[in-house]
């Protein structure tokens, strides 16, 4: 928004940037390209990737070899997170969250953005239909932040519920996304001994996990840009994201599984002999609470078919492979992330206009990116050019995005 011209300010409760890629420690930035040598997601996450690289805080295949399935790099590499599916070498990046927070930082500084940390919104300010600001709370009092457009990136969509826009928060039990977590990283272990041990004596490894498993530990252990730290991420059913009761108890239940787990891998797991807890997370891991209903609600059968849209703003690569086969990009459309109802608001991020499979599929952190930059984009537009968000010519986005290095199908124009 900031970078296209508008006056920003940007509120954020913790003291951080990221969200869960950072305070959520989740420290893999899930595939930007769909197994051949094209990169579909670029733009900001490319950026904040290469900015990353400069630090030396990301691994990732080299863009030279994306698509390959050469025996050697495929070795290589499939020991990290999302970077080999089926076969085929993907441009997944295993980040540092702590270098991940300065660069946010910088690219917000840099951009002019009025920040204000330790600022919690606590409702819209509208009138009728019309969003005007947000009030929010923090050591400094109760504060009213007012702009020509709101742009909701909350992840739980807290602005949108307050403002009156309609929404969805059920879930699927059975889908991953219905699942909280308290994610933590060990250090001073050795990955390579471990990842080893599991690959040269599987069975025994997998009786090793049922029986941490039976006694309430985690089992999911993923490669970070560090040897000796491991990130271990864990799935926590039935708990509601949006009941402090329920965070509450997970805060205090997933340390206690989370030592379990430490003690149990130092005592009998090679590579984790003189292991300690270096850090949990700083806040709980949500993968999914409201979605907006807004003015397309992208479907599972828009992400089966391949639907793309007159007004797309990302195309996502798949990256299970077992959704469609013929069908390997999803599209987002900008309407979903326009509420019904409520006007000069924007949504992006995990809580945009989606039903439970499609946002199960699309809130990995660089699709939340290309929205969040879609949204700032048209915000940014949308006040220049006079017109409401919901008005403005689609064409104009796609412009600019495409001038900013964002990879959308052509449009006539
Ligand atoms: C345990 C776990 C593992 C995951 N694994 C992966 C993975 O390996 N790779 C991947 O790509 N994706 C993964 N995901 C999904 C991905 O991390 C998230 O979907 C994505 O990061 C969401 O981004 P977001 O910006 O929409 O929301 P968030 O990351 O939740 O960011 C929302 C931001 O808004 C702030 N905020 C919220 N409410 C308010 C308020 N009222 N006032 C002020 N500020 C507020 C928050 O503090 C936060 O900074 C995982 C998610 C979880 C929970």
């Amino acid at each position: 928004m900031a970078r296209n011209g508008a006056s920003t300010v940007l509120l954020e409760r913790y003291g951080h940037l990221g969200g869960m890629a950072t305070g959520g420690l989740v420290l893999v930035i899930m595939p930007m390209s769909d197994g051949t040598a094209e990169q579909q997601i670029a733009g900001l996450c490319q950026e904040v990737v290469d900015r990353l690289d400069v630090m030396g805080a990301a691994i990732h295949p080299e863009k030279k070899d994306l698509g390959s399935s050469d025996s050697r790099l495929v070795s290589c590499w499939k020991r990290y997170a999302f970077s080999v599916i089926e076969g085929k070498i993907r441009l997944s990046a295993t980040v540092d969250p702590e270098a991940l927070k300065c660069v946010l930082n910088d690219m917000v500084t840099e951009a002019r953005v009025s920040l204000l940390l330790h600022s919690l919104e606590t409702r819209a300010i509208a009138q009728q239909n019309e969003l005007q600001g947000v009030i929010c709370e923090s050591k400094s009092g109760r504060q009213a932040v007012l702009g020509k457009v709101i742009i909701d990136a909350t992840g739980d969509g807290d602005v949108f519920a307050s403002a009156g826009a309609p929404f969805d928060s059920t879930m699927n039990p059975a889908m991953r996304s219905s699942r909280l977590a308290l994610t933590f990283r060990m250090g001073n272990i050795d990955s390579n001994r471990y990842f080893s041990f599991r690959e040269s004596e599987a069975l025994k490894h997998a009786d090793l996990m049922r029986e941490l498993e039976g006694l309430g530990g985690f089992t999911m252990y993923i490669k970070t840009t560090r040897e000796d730290v491991m990130w271990v991420n864990n799935f926590i059913p039935g708990l509601n994201p949006l009941n402090a009761a329920d965070l509450t108890w997970l805060e205090i239940n997933g340390r206690k599984r989370a030592l379990i787990t430490q003690r149990f891998l130092k005592e009998h797991v090679p590579g984790f002999e003189s292991s300690f807890i270096m850090d949990t997370a700083s806040q709980i891991g949500v993968r999914s609470s409201r979605r907006l209903i807004g003015e397309h609600i992208l479907t599972e059968q828009d992400i089966f078919s391949g639907t793309v849209f007159p007004d797309t703003i990302a195309v996502c690569p798949d990256f299970r492979h077992t959704v469609s086969p013929e069908h390997p990009h999803w599209h987002v459309p900008y309407r979903s992330l326009i509420p019904n109802h409520v006007d000069r608001l924007l949504v992006a991020g995990r809580c945009f206009s989606s039903d439970p499979v499609a946002n199960d599929l699309l809130a990995p952190i660089q699709f939340c990116i290309a929205m969040g930059q879609a949204a700032g984009t048209a915000a940014a537009l949308a006040i220049k050019h006079g017109v409401a968000v919901r008005r403005l010519d689609y064409r104009l986005l796609h412009n600019s995005l495409v001038d900013q290095g964002v990879p959308l199908p052509n449009i006539e124009s």
